[in-house]
């Protein structure tokens, strides 16, 4: 069937049967700039001189739009125990409207013509942002809480999204995991060897930072996002290394950030300290999870035999440029075989005795140092081991810095929740 001029769309539309005013002005979308649906549907009602709108429920929504009120609280009594600023409302819809939509834009096409389910959207949100006043508003990318109306059962469920925090943490001590690792004994079920914990490790960055954050925001658990991680040996010292905190299901959002970071650090006692916190967006975790950053190690350097200052100096002026390393046997369990190249910009020695020095180096990240030191029987190279033709092993490694790019602290939105909300629209 060709497409309708909309006045007569309308005018067998309302001769089908008891039709409301929004389902009518969804056939005329776009037309008549700042009206809404209803307003639409009521003009276009005029125009055919059709009277008033129907007495009896409506043929196509079924009453639908009577309802949103009822809904509207619904969602509200739902959204009460959770701080929110944005919203959004969908609309999944029965059997029934689905059949009937089909319907209408079949028997009475119209060029302007929306589903219905998208003025329920909006009319939902209309009345949920009357209802609830306070300053909160639609946000189609990130709502903190997302309101899905079943049309088959008139239930509205609720969904939280999660809140984020940007942050960097430095760990003073070795032999914490950055997040908890089950145990290898019993793969976390609980044993003798872990005293029933299930964990190898009593405890982990992640646990030591997230307890404040969920109890600050009310929040119903959490994950610790890295941007990548150190060895559980290994400190992680300087500025600190990136990580997005997830709080899952927050009912608050607003929260002391400078409190929570003075909570965490006087909890830890000097294993782990959290500095710049503040609010971040959900895109943050990808952005840190992947950040592929330089990095600043120092590692402390044992030889099986005896090395001379001049030949130490000349190795590692060896490994600048370019190093092919294969997967590190210690990892090859959980990473790809395959050999990455990867750079070492620089690297500085300190000559400690003939068994020991101290190397200072700048590389890529996701340059395996401890194998660049060994060779791992040959997977790199080159290696320092190699250059000397001694053996060598890193006995103690740290993170002097994560030289990433992200923007500091000063910048984005450094205000502790509160006022980073969309203005009013
Ligand atoms: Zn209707
Ligand atoms: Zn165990």
């Amino acid at each position: 069937m060709p497409v309708m001029d909309p006045l007569t769309c309308i005018r067998k539309l309302i001769s089908a049967g008891p039709v409301c005013d929004h389902c009518l002005g969804t056939r005329l979308a776009g037309l008549g700039h700042g009206l809404t649906a209803r307003q639409r549907g009521e003009m276009a009602r005029a125009l055919v001189g059709a009277g008033a709108g129907p007495g009896e429920t409506c043929w196509v929504c079924g009453g639908a739009f009577q309802r949103v009120p009822d809904w509207a609280a619904q969602a509200a009594q739902l959204a009460a125990p959770y701080e929110h600023r944005t919203f959004l409302f969908g609309v999944r819809p029965s059997p029934r409207l689905e059949a009937t939509q089909e319907f209408l834009d079949r028997r009475f096409p119209a060029p302007q013509a929306e589903p219905v389910r998208r003025e329920l959207n909006r009319e939902l949100g209309r009345h949920y942002e009357r209802l609830v006043g306070r300053q909160v508003t639609v946000d189609f990318q990130h709502p903190h809480l997302r309101f899905t109306l079943d049309l088959e059962t008139g239930r509205i469920e609720l969904q939280v999204a999660s809140a984020y925090f940007y942050g960097r943490y430095r760990k003073l001590v070795r032999g914490i995991p950055q997040t908890h690792w089950p145990c290898r004994a019993c793969r976390g079920r609980g044993c003798e060897r872990c005293q029933f914990t299930g964990k190898q490790y009593p405890t982990s960055v992640e646990e030591l930072i997230l307890p404040a954050f969920l109890e600050a925001c009310a929040g119903e658990g959490g994950h610790l996002h890295g941007a990548g991680r150190e060895d559980v040996d290994a400190r992680m010292l300087g500025r600190g290394r990136p990580f997005v905190l997830e709080v899952k299901a927050p009912r608050r959002r607003t929260v002391d950030l400078a409190e929570i970071a003075r909570r965490i650090n006087a909890t830890a006692q000097g294993r782990v300290e959290v500095r710049e916190l503040r609010p971040a967006p959900p895109e943050l975790v990808e952005q840190v999870k992947s950040l592929r950053a330089r990095k600043l190690y120092r590692a402390k350097v044992r030889f099986s035999q005896e090395v001379e200052e001049g030949e130490l100096a000349r190795a590692a002026a060896g490994l600048v440029g370019e190093i092919a390393q294969r997967t590190p046997i210690r990892v090859s369990h959980r990473r790809a075989d395959l050999v990455r190249q990867r750079r070492v910009f620089q690297a500085k020695t300190r000559y400690l005795s003939p068994s020991e020095a101290e190397l200072e180096i700048l590389c890529d990240g996701g340059l395996y140092v401890k194998e660049l030191i060994s060779g791992d029987e040959g997977r790199t190279d080159p290696s320092l081991a190699g250059l000397l033709g001694v053996p060598a092993q890193v006995v103690e490694l740290d993170v002097l810095e994560v030289l990433d790019d992200l923007p500091p602290p000063d910048q984005g939105t450094s205000v502790p929740g509160g006022q980073n909300h969309e203005p009013e629209l």
